[in-house]
């Protein structure tokens, strides 16, 4: 029987397949580890979805092993110094980063996630992947990142009656929500955009997409109008190796409803 597959990273049809989860397994036991003592009630629950979440089967074990185990390590190493720790509103937060890394590390996600959801920025991911790989530092000058933090917040009364008995539903909801979405921005004359998202406990990444004719006075000039939209946000720069903000960014309760309107109707 002949087994017909190419890596969805580097192309090659020989290498041994590996299947794994979303999120990496070493990352997946911190944030058990880190989410076990609160949320009893809705851990089941987002513990049932990541279960859920199709395993990926298209990585070679020369990519899995090689440049993706380690950007998942140094992600690991980031969880346990910044990522783990719930940041409250209104907090100074100065997030110190390794910016090839930190970005590989999100468009791999995004490019994971996007295969497992056939989403519409599978090509523009794809294209990246010399970037991602870390063999083309240039080529990702097309993406810009940025950073918004999420505050714990209360959840209405209203609500935590429908949702369950009171001592299940916490009184405030603490951001730790960890997914990868993708979403859509639209700013006048400028057209519209789409936007990935990668939420780590407090703090949610967002990835730009630019295309190449966009041009560099283009590009600014949408960080500076998305930025405007995005309450507490900043971009994470190349130039630099940390960037301080503000945890006023966006209500983790709504953050999660949002992301799990099914879940949530009666
Ligand atoms: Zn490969």
């Amino acid at each position: 029987m002949t087994d017909t597959w190419e890596c969805a990273y580097c192309g090659l049809t020989r290498e041994p397949r590996t299947r794994e989860h979303l999120f990496p397994t070493a990352l997946h036991q911190r944030l058990q580890k880190a989410n076990k003592a609160s949320h009893v009630f809705w851990l089941r629950r987002l513990g049932k979805d990541i279960k859920g979440e199709p395993s990926l089967k298209d990585v070679c074990r020369r990519c899995n092993n090689g440049f993706m185990s380690d950007l998942d390590a140094y992600i690991c190493r980031e969880f346990d110094d910044q990522f783990s720790v719930i940041r409250q509103r209104y907090e100074k937060v100065t997030f110190t980063y390794d910016f090839h890394r930190l970005k590989r590390w999100l468009l791999k996600m995004a490019y994971n996630s996007a295969r497992i959801h056939l989403a519409p920025d599978t090509f523009a991911l794809k294209a990246l992947l010399p970037y991602t790989r870390g063999e083309n530092d240039r080529l990702g000058r097309s993406v810009r990142l940025f950073l918004q933090l999420s505050y714990p917040a209360p959840i209405p009364a209203a609500e935590r009656v429908r949702l369950g008995s009171e001592d299940e539903v916490p009184e405030i909801w603490e951001p730790r929500l960890n997914r990868v979405g993708i979403s859509e921005v639209a700013i006048a004359g400028m057209g519209r955009k789409l936007i990935r998202h990668v939420a780590l406990q407090s703090y949610t990444f967002m990835l730009a997409y630019s295309k190449p004719t966009d041009g560099a006075a283009a590009n600014k000039e949408f960080a500076y109008e998305f930025l405007k939209r995005a309450p507490g946000a900043v971009e994470i720069k190349a130039s630099q190796m940390q960037v301080s903000t503000i945890g006023d960014g966006a209500n983790s309760w709504d953050q999660f409803r949002q992301s799990r309107v099914n879940a949530l109707v009666d």
